[in-house]
């Protein structure tokens, strides 16, 4: 079991390097831990992910306003959300091999699983995962920022400030996406965990009494959010927390998680968060956070439900779930929608004037869609590549197309071809690309 989830993780990094979907960062000085790039085919990918989710969060409703906020942020926000004292993960070691685990992840029971020595692990360690840095020249405790280990906390400071400038009332949600950083005490799986990674929060403010509604509501919306993303339904599944897994700020807590090759893991969260944000923030600040409800003539402190996603860690989840090994080929089966190159156009040889037409449909597509032309090797070496690619089609310009203005479209996952009027190419595209 653990070598074939080795050799499936294996194929996966290895066809991100060599297709230009991730590559480790620094890689000429021998690479830093946990640390990736996204290549060419990897940032389409991920800039879609992103589209797509701002377009679900955003873009369809008008109950909710984006955001951007600062990665560096006042040190008290840290104390105010509970990081300062409580986001820590229990750290020990193996006093053989020097290895360091997460307490909560390893059986200490048995034996180390780098060494293999019995009884060898330190007591557990409360250690912080929040990145320290110093603002300014000097390196005084004064300066000491934290580079913010979530996006969520820029939104509750600026509830009042969306609120005012967007003219909202409850319930409505502030969204945001962003990079985050914790110094993970165990990074790896690839992207899967990193310390430097994006995540895609929204907080949604509702009136007390309400916010287990929103909940129920916040969870179906987002697990049909991964159907949209066409990920498979039976690799998803709730996963929902107990009390000893709930977080210091959470009434409660379900997991959406998926099945990697390296077993269920979370890829979002989404907490009922009750008033815990905005009365710490009220408390630290100094400042009357409560929100005045007209209709009823009282003031209060808002909810919160949360729905918190990891950008990277999406990514990989639609990289596994796409990767399919066929008889004669690898495919990288993605929706459509979140495939990096959108549609190659091919000439099915380098003359009778097809390079040129080739070219006159990829001008067209050009600037609505990432498109990519190929004339090098025969067709199917050609389909091979975009299959690798995750390309949904290929068009086709053959001698029938110089004849009646018809090309081949190809499909990718089920290698079928029709032929369809060349200026109808657009539009095939378009329909085929809704989300
Ligand atoms: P864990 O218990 O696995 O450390 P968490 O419960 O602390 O994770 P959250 O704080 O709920 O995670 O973060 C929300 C989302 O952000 C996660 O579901 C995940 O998609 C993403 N995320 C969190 N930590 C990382 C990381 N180190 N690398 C990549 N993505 C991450």
């Amino acid at each position: 079991m653990a070598k074939n989830i080795e050799k499936t993780m294996d194929k996966l990094v290895s066809l991100s390097k060599r297709r230009g979907f991730i590559f480790q960062s620094s890689e000429i000085y021998g690479g830093i831990n946990s640390c990736y790039d996204y290549g060419p085919l990897g940032i389409e990918m991920k800039k879609n992910i992103k589209e797509l989710w701002w377009k679900s969060m955003v873009y369809e409703r008008d109950d909710i306003e984006g955001i951007d906020a600062s990665i560096l942020m006042h040190p008290k926000v840290w104390e105010a959300s509970g990081h300062v004292e409580g986001f820590t993960d229990p750290m020990i070691d193996c006093k053989v091999c020097k290895s360091r685990f997460r307490e909560d992840q390893i059986d200490t029971s048995k034996p180390c699983p780098v060494c293999g020595n019995r009884d060898s692990f330190t007591e557990a360690r409360h250690f912080n995962l929040m990145f320290k840095t110093f603002m300014g020249p000097v390196e005084d405790s004064a300066s000491v920022v934290f580079l913010r280990p979530e996006t969520a906390q820029g939104i509750y400071v600026n509830f009042h400030n969306v609120r005012e400038a967007a003219r909202k009332k409850l319930p409505f949600g502030i969204a945001q996406i962003g990079k985050a950083f914790r110094n993970e005490i165990t990074p790896g799986n690839f992207i899967f965990r990193t310390r430097e990674f994006e995540q895609m929060e929204m907080q949604f403010f509702v009136r007390p009494g309400e916010d287990e509604k929103w909940f129920e509501y916040w969870k179906e919306q987002r697990m049909k959010w991964y159907s949209r993303l066409g990920l498979r339904s039976e690799k998803l599944r709730f996963h929902e927390h107990g009390p000893n897994e709930l977080a210091h700020y959470a009434k409660s807590a379900f997991d959406i998680e998926y099945e990697f090759p390296f077993g269920w893991q979370e890829i979002e969260g989404v907490h009922n968060r009750g008033d815990f944000d905005l009365s710490r923030h009220k408390e630290y600040s100094g400042k009357d956070l409560r929100y005045f409800d007209d209709q009823a003539k009282e003031r209060f402190i808002p909810y919160v439900v949360e729905t918190s996603i990891g950008c990277d860690r999406t990514l990989l989840t639609c990289l596994v779930d796409a990767y399919t090994e066929e008889e004669e080929r690898v495919v990288m089966k993605f929706a459509p929608s979140i495939a990096p190159i959108k549609a190659a156009v091919f000439p099915l040889v380098k003359r009778d004037g097809m390079p040129e037409l080739a070219k006159e449909v990829i001008a067209d597509l050009r600037g609505d869609y990432r498109v990519f032309y190929d004339e090098a090797g025969s067709i199917g070496k050609r389909y091979r590549r975009q299959d690798e690619a995750g390309t949904p089609f290929c068009f086709t310009i053959d001698t029938e197309t110089l004849g009646n203005n018809t090309v081949t479209v190809r499909y990718r996952d089920t290698m079928e071809q029709k032929r369809i009027d060349i200026s109808k190419i657009k539009s095939f595209l378009r329909d085929e690309l809704k989300f």
